[in-house]
């Protein structure tokens, strides 16, 4: 696994160490907990969660406070089901938003991480407006043993792409059908319209397994805000957060979550084809207070 640098141990550093539990230790954990990027609304929630827990347990130790709040996140992450629906044959997943936060790489790291699990995967480059994108897609997909469908033209109607990759999958008993979308932010009616299309093609086919977005995790409520379209009228199963490493922001996580009530279902953590883990709430909450 790649740096864990959304961990809160940096910014914790000295406070669990103290002898007791002071004014200022709940002012260096609210300072971290908003440094994380957890949000004034959500790091207030839980500093008056453990505030109680403090006074119900009577404790004065900072590392009972120190696993009351590895406790009390671990609780919230896991408030979603992280399971990726993949037992349809084919599966098809439909993988959208906006341009920059990591699609092209995450389709990629997705792939390799399904195929590493014996599964067979065809990408299919439904983002046809961006011939460099269909390029980059296919040598991720053919790095990560995946096959791939191209449009045959650039500009090729999305949707007419998306219906030969499910084909593929069906005709070739190929499992998983990895779909790639546009993300061009500036014309969002026209962008969920073609959305909505390529979805009614493959339904034709087969049912959508999961509709994952991606956020970047470095971009925080503005990156969400971008991703508003997707999640209003995209019908998103499952959110996947990348460029967590070389981020501080690991509160993002939970916030999202919350913020959505869309589970998190992938982390991206790297810009290599390995750098892509399931989502496990107990995990991330360990990390985030090691
Ligand atoms: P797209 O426009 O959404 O398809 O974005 P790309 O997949 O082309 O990624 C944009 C940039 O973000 C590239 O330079 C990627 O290497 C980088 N990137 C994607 N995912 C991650 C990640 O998890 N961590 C880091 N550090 N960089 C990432």
């Amino acid at each position: 696994m790649a740096d864990r640098t959304w961990s809160l141990g940096g910014a914790l550093k000295g406070l669990f160490t103290n002898p007791t539990i002071d004014d200022d230790t709940w002012d260096d954990l609210e300072s971290a907990l908003i440094g994380a990027d957890f949000g004034p609304d959500l790091a207030d929630e839980i500093l008056d969660e453990l505030r109680a827990n403090v006074a119900k347990y009577k404790t004065t130790d900072p590392r009972d406070l120190k696993r009351m709040l590895r406790e009390a996140l671990e609780e919230r992450l896991a408030a979603h089901d992280p399971t990726l629906t993949l037992s349809n044959r084919p599966a098809v997943v439909l993988v959208v938003g906006v341009n920059g936060v990591g699609k092209t790489t995450t389709i990629g790291k997705f792939a390799k991480f399904l195929t590493g699990y014996g599964r067979t995967v065809v990408v299919g480059a439904a983002d046809t407006f961006r011939a460099a994108a269909v390029d980059q897609l296919a040598t991720w997909a053919e790095r990560a043993g995946a096959q791939v469908v191209r449009p045959q033209h650039a500009g090729q109607d999305p949707a007419s792409v998306a219906y030969q990759t499910v084909q593929f999958a069906i005709d070739n008993g190929v499992e998983i059908a990895i779909i790639d979308t546009a993300g061009r932010l500036q014309t969002k009616a026209g962008l969920m319209d073609e959305l909505g299309k390529v979805t009614r093609v493959i339904e034709k086919l087969a049912p959508i397994a999961e509709v994952l977005l991606v956020l970047d995790g470095t971009t925080g409520q503005n990156g969400l805000a971008q991703a508003e379209a997707f999640i209003e009228s995209a019908g998103v199963t499952g959110l996947v957060v990348t460029k967590l490493d070389g981020s501080a922001k690991g509160g993002f996580v939970l916030r999202v979550q919350q913020q959505t009530g869309i589970p998190i279902k992938l982390i991206g953590q790297g810009e290599g084809i390995g750098d892509l883990t399931g989502f496990t709430p107990h995990v991330f909450a360990a990390s985030l207070v090691p």
